[in-house]
């Protein structure tokens, strides 16, 4: 969720900072800002908007300083206009402070300085932070010691960085639940809240721990808790390519990543999978084989679109490991003192590392005495980190803010997953190899899928002016309907619901008209003549019908209006081939209607507040 980009260096700092967080829209924001130090001042400039309107509105070459930080928000406290973009400065306009994250005790804090006489220019938690130093500053006359003093006293989610007049050739950060990374150059040094921000420049990076701080000058850096001990950092590689991060000739990052999905797929596999042996080799899980092996029950927590691949792996863990799988919502779990012991497995799934309430709900069963482990697509993320042991989905990074690649990563991880289980408790080798076999030919299956996109675009285009739609399906298919409706509504904002076929009769039917058009996924398993049934009964009521089925299927044309075919595969593997078409289908309407498919309203790409 939003952005931060600083820079301490040689070179002219705005235009690097705001290229930095151009790299950054991809997480949703809507307010962008800069603040430059030169000749002993401080300039900020900041706006409502998308970061190009802050460059129409002022010069970046004209903005001097070797030293600064910018920001890209996305409003938690107070709307998004321009005092309550960041950076916000305290009282006296000589330390300026960017954040991320919530202040949760902003208003007790914020009253203590109203009656020492403090004022505020805008809504936001995060300039009670910027007065709150600079009020501290004014006794302790030392920076770090009073971002240290105030950061002691917030309660709440932080990623800051903070600089001043008062020692202008130094950059203060420091994180709580928020990401922030140090980029290491030759003289210079970046701290950005993703590493998209940092690779033109840096490929070395620093990740901060929880509760660190970084001290940069020009000359080098130190890190230390916030409670002032230091610490040891580790410099890293960043794992990614520049052009991963590039749009590379598509329209939008969202088509890229649809068509990426052949080779992340594979990427997903690609060395774990053991296909002569039925099994598979997951190396981050070799700490904790052996709890998985007695584990009583497996817990999978998530939201969003990773929530739907808990409920595809729910199916699939007890289908091949016997073991039964709760799914919970990380924002309920962590809420509602859930019953846990040590004999359970928890399962975080999150495509940032970041999203702050599954990161919430992983220490929550921490403190229970769960096993703990992650499947995340950022290497190096927070929850990569704080878990037991983990399973990287390696879908490279995934820009649009709808996922798609990397829930089919999600799906190939989890498949692997359940198997690598089976095969634990009982799965036979035959079986296994005939999954593996299969789960090595979805690449080409995937390819083959997106070869007939104009048939999904034809079907796009009649249907754009809708304003409702429903997704069926049933068993395996039963999340990848909620995740087709989740996709539609994200980016062209129809709204969507997915339900399970069966239950359509319990309720929805009552919205069934000749203006409601209703997505059937309808592989051929051992349910398909229940879905076919359940077709007729939306043709009986004039609905109309866009089924996903097999190419093998001469039977479907019979009932539905429309048909996308996608490759015959094993009844576990469905709802990845489903999903690709659900996939272009969001895209292709959005289009139409003329939306932002990659950065759609509202939305926030890593959601780092809870
Ligand atoms: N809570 C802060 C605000 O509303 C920061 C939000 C963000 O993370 O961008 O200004």
């Amino acid at each position: 969720m939003c952005g931060i980009v600083g820079y301490i260096g040689t070179k002219q700092a705005a235009p690097l900072i705001v290229q930095g967080l151009k790299r950054l829209e991809y997480r949703g924001y809507d307010s962008a800002g800069v603040c430059l130090l030169a000749d002993g001042g401080i300039r900020i400039e900041k706006k409502a908007g998308r970061v190009m309107d802050l460059e129409r509105a002022v010069d970046m070459d004209q903005l001097h300083g070797t030293v600064g930080v910018g920001h890209t928000r996305w409003a938690t406290h107070g709307v998004p206009n321009d005092a309550n973009a960041h950076p916000h400065t305290d009282q006296s306009g000589t330390i300026a402070l960017v954040h991320n994250g919530i202040i949760e005790n902003y208003l007790t804090i914020k009253k203590k300085l109203l009656n020492a006489g403090y004022t505020f220019r805008s809504d936001t938690d995060s300039e009670v932070l910027a007065v709150f130093i600079g009020m501290l500053y004014e006794t302790l006359q030392d920076l770090e010691q009073a971002v240290r003093t105030a950061l002691a006293e917030v309660e709440g989610t932080f990623g800051i960085v903070v600089i001043s007049t008062h020692d202008p050739d130094m950059i203060i950060a420091a994180r709580r639940g928020s990401p922030l990374i140090l980029g290491i150059g030759n003289g210079e040094y970046l701290v950005a809240s993703d590493a998209a921000a940092v690779i033109a420049h840096t490929r070395q990076v620093v990740y901060l721990n929880e509760n660190e701080m970084a001290i940069l000058r020009r000359d080098g850096f130190q890190t230390k808790t916030i409670a002032n001990i230091d610490t040891h950092s580790v410099v890293e590689e960043i794992a990614f390519e520049l052009e991963q991060i590039e749009k590379g000739g598509f329209e939008h990052f969202m088509l890229k990543e649809i068509y990426e999905q052949p080779i992340t797929f594979r990427d997903g596999f690609r060395g774990r999978l053991q296909t002569e042996e039925g099994t598979v080799k997951l190396g981050g899980l070799a700490t904790v084989r052996e709890k998985l092996q007695s584990a009583k029950r497996i817990i999978i927590t998530a939201c969003g679109t990773s929530w739907h691949a808990a409920l595809v792996g729910e199916y699939l863990i007890e289908a091949l490991a016997r073991v039964p799988v709760e799914v919970e919502y990380a924002s309920e779990f962590r809420y509602r003192n859930p019953i846990i012991s040590s004999d359970d497995v928890v399962i975080a799934i999150s495509q940032s590392g970041e999203t702050a309430d599954t990161l919430a709900a992983i220490r929550e069963a921490k403190l229970k005495g769960a096993t703990v482990i992650g499947m995340v697509n950022v290497v190096g993320s927070t929850i990569a980190r704080e878990t037991d042991a983990g399973v990287y989905l390696h879908a490279g990074p995934e820009i649009g803010v709808a996922s798609t690649k990397a829930f089919t990563s999600q799906l190939c991880v989890l498949t692997q997953f359940a198997l690598y289980m089976g095969r634990m408790r009982g799965l036979s080798a035959e079986e296994g190899k005939r999954i593996a076999q299969e789960l090595e030919r979805i690449p080409e299956y995937i390819s083959m899928i997106l070869e007939r996109a104009d048939d999904v675009k034809a079907i796009a285009h009649a249907y754009a002016h809708a304003s409702n739609f429903l997704y069926l399906g049933r068993g395996y298919n039963f999340p990848a309907a909620l995740e087709g409706a989740l996709k539609l509504k994200e980016i062209s904002y129809i709204h969507a619901e997915g339900y399970p076929a069966a239950e359509m009769k319990h309720g929805p039917i009552a919205l069934i008209d000749e203006n409601m058009p209703v997505v059937f996924i309808a592989p051929h398993d051992e349910i398909y003549d229940k879905i076919v049934s359940n077709i007729e009964e939306v043709r009986a009521r004039n609905g109309r019908v866009i089924a996903i089925a097999d190419d093998e299927d001469t039977y479907i044309e019979n009932v539905a209006n429309h048909v996308l075919r996608v490759p015959r595969t094993l009844p576990i593997l469905t709802p990845i081939l489903a999903s690709i078409p659900l996939q272009l289908l969001a895209y292709y309407i959005a289009v139409e209607r003329g939306c932002n498919v990659d950065m759609p309203r509202n939305l926030a790409k890593s959601v780092t507040v809870e």
